[in-house]
């Protein structure tokens, strides 16, 4: 190779990404110690290189870090097989960050593996957009509530429970009526209020594990999990009852809305969440064609 006349170390030291080395003596407790690191790592972490050489990473982990990727790692240095993963770290003061974080295996001149070097990449702001896009796209940003798309995963994910268990799960379709009436007469902003008010009246009666969305404009559906059609009954008369006297603030006073709902009821033939809503649909159409403000089932 060809000779430079500089240090290859002030590469490293300077480099932007983190750079860790420790020995690769043992990799059980207390595990492998730092021999290295570089200035990124001070900056990032907030430790000095005085205070964690002969320590071992594990001090850089906290509780959120995953057990799983734990493992990972611990894999890589067993084997001395090269190991990328992203992980969770925290620094001096306790604030949590993200890693993009690669370990290799050093070899000395004879071939043995002596130290593993680790490169980390702070990502944490990357991951904070990921997740911000994540629950963006789960859910319907005028009401906080699910989306249809998630809710559908959802419906889709109780049916196998109910195969195996025989669990009887329910499914409330409900719509505003004469929402038409509402936006023509006061305004789409004041729809919109309309919207989270009855939106927010039903959720915060309903149980702690069912589950509300946002399907359409006005449309939403409620997964009533362990709940037979009686007891599905019983729910949507009180949500209904209550909406019905929930007032809707508005700059000319308050006004009132009502809503129709549909309820449908797993069956054996169900295949996926198109069966059962398209049942609580039928309700609801039944309920809106029998006069509104009220439930079918
Ligand atoms: P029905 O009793 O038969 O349900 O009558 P309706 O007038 O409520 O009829 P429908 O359910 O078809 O009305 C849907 C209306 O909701 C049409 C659309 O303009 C309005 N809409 C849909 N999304 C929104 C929204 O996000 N905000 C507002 N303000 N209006 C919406
Ligand atoms: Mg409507
Ligand atoms: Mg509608």
């Amino acid at each position: 190779m060809k000779e430079f006349d500089f240090n290859f170390k002030d590469i490293v030291d300077f480099a932007n990404d983190v750079i860790i080395v420790t020995n690769a003596d043992q990799i059980n407790i207390p595990g492998p110690e730092i021999v290295y690191v570089n200035q990124a790592f001070t900056e990032l972490s907030g430790y000095t290189a005085e205070e964690v050489i002969g320590k071992n990473p594990r001090i850089l982990q906290s509780k959120e870090t995953d057990e799983e990727t734990k493992k990972v790692i611990r894999r890589g240095l067993e084997q001395k097989v090269p190991v990328r993963v992203t992980i969770r770290n925290q620094c001096k003061a306790g604030t949590g960050y993200w890693l993009d974080l690669s370990i290799h295996p050093l070899k000395n001149p004879q071939g043995v593996v002596t130290h593993f070097v680790a490169i980390e990449r702070d990502v944490t702001e990357q991951k904070d957009i990921e997740r911000k896009l994540e629950v963006l796209s789960r859910t319907d940003p005028l009401t906080g509530l699910i989306n249809r798309r998630t809710f559908d995963e959802i419906l889709d994910n109780e049916l196998p429970h109910f195969k195996q268990s025989g669990e009887v799960f329910s499914l409330l379709m409900l719509d505003i009526d004469h929402f038409k009436q509402i936006n023509d007469n006061f305004g789409h902003s004041v729809g919109d209020t309309a919207i989270k008010t009855i939106s927010l009246a039903c959720e915060s009666n309903l149980r702690l594990y069912d589950k509300m969305a946002r399907i359409g404009g006005e449309e939403f559906c409620v997964l009533l999990p362990a709940t037979k059609k009686e007891s599905a009954l019983e729910i949507a008369e009180k949500i209904r009852e209550i909406v019905a006297q929930t007032p809707i603030r508005t700059s000319n006073g308050d006004i009132l809305a009502t809503i129709s709902i549909g309820i449908s009821e797993v069956e054996n033939t169900d295949t996926n969440h198109v069966n059962i809503m398209q049942r609580a649909d039928e309700n609801l159409y039944k309920a809106k064609k029998s006069g509104r403000n009220r439930v079918c089932a």
